[in-house]
């Protein structure tokens, strides 16, 4: 008999389990996508949107006979994180976090950490001119009212048109970043002080290298909270889990 796992994605990593994942004997693949940006290549396995709460998620998983979930989403994305521990703790279902591991701070690094978005929105003002931001376009409003800072401002797409930019100019890329690359857009830019989410993994860890050999501070938003549960670190742990059934 195979069983479904639902893999909640978003992230490299999460596309990667999938593909993987559907080679196994026994297991079928759902592999869910939030809708934020557009999908390229979607595949029958795949579904696309919120589910509407823990409520519409519950009533997913039964109504899709899900077996396990799989949470791959990216660290920041706290509540679908939530939402998934809630939901596979009310229907008894196995559930894993794939969470890949923090940066660390590392001799060089001008870090100042800072708690969330906001926070660093708050602490711009008193320390930087030039800033390259690379939060992606969710939560690019925090930086709206501060002033006389100049921002780039790189994201994967364009936010909806009603959303207040920062001043500055949008740059649309998609990872992974070369360090050299980003050392030169750094120079280009004249950049004084980066924003980054501690989003770990090597695809953006370019900048943070380039930051440190160019002496560019680096406002680093730690992570938040995740729920309880068992984790591993990267996609062939995450299989190792999913074979055990
Ligand atoms: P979030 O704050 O945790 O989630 C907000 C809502 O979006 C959830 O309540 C859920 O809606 C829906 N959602 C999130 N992930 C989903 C998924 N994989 N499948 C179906 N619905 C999902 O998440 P977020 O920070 O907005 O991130 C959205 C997606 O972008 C995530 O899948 C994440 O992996 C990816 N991502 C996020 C970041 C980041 O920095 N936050 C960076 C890279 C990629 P309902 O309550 O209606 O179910």
């Amino acid at each position: 008999m195979s069983l479904i796992v639902l893999i909640l994605g978003g992230t490299q990593e999460a596309a990667e389990l999938a593909e993987k994942a559907a080679n196994l004997p026994n297991i079928q693949v759902k592999l869910s996508f939030a809708g934020r940006i557009s999908q390229s290549i979607i595949s029958e396995n795949c579904r696309i949107g919120g589910f509407g709460g823990v409520t519409g998620l519950i009533k997913y998983l039964q109504s899709e006979k899900i077996d396990l979930i799989i949470d791959a989403t990216h660290p920041f994305a706290a509540k679908i994180s939530d939402n998934a521990a809630i939901a596979a703790e009310q229907l008894r279902l196995p559930r894993l976090m794939l969470v890949r591991p923090e940066w660390e701070f590392v001799m060089g690094d001008q870090w100042i950490e800072v708690e969330n978005i906001p926070a660093a929105a708050a602490i711009l003002p008193s320390l930087a001119k030039r800033v390259f931001l690379t939060i992606g376009k969710l939560e690019i409003n925090a930086f709206t009212q501060v002033e006389n800072i100049w921002f780039l401002m790189r994201m994967i797409e364009k936010p909806s048109s009603d959303i207040l930019l920062p001043k500055g100019l949008i740059l649309l890329n998609r990872g992974p970043f070369d360090q050299h690359l980003e050392k030169q857009l750094l120079h280009q830019y004249k950049i004084d002080t980066i924003v980054s989410k501690n989003s770990g993994g090597d695809a953006t860890y370019g900048k943070i290298v380039a930051a440190r050999e160019l002496g560019v501070k680096v406002v680093m938003v730690k992570r938040p909270m995740l729920p309880q549960g068992e984790q591993v670190e990267d996609v062939e742990a995450a299989l190792a889990w999913l074979k055990e059934f």
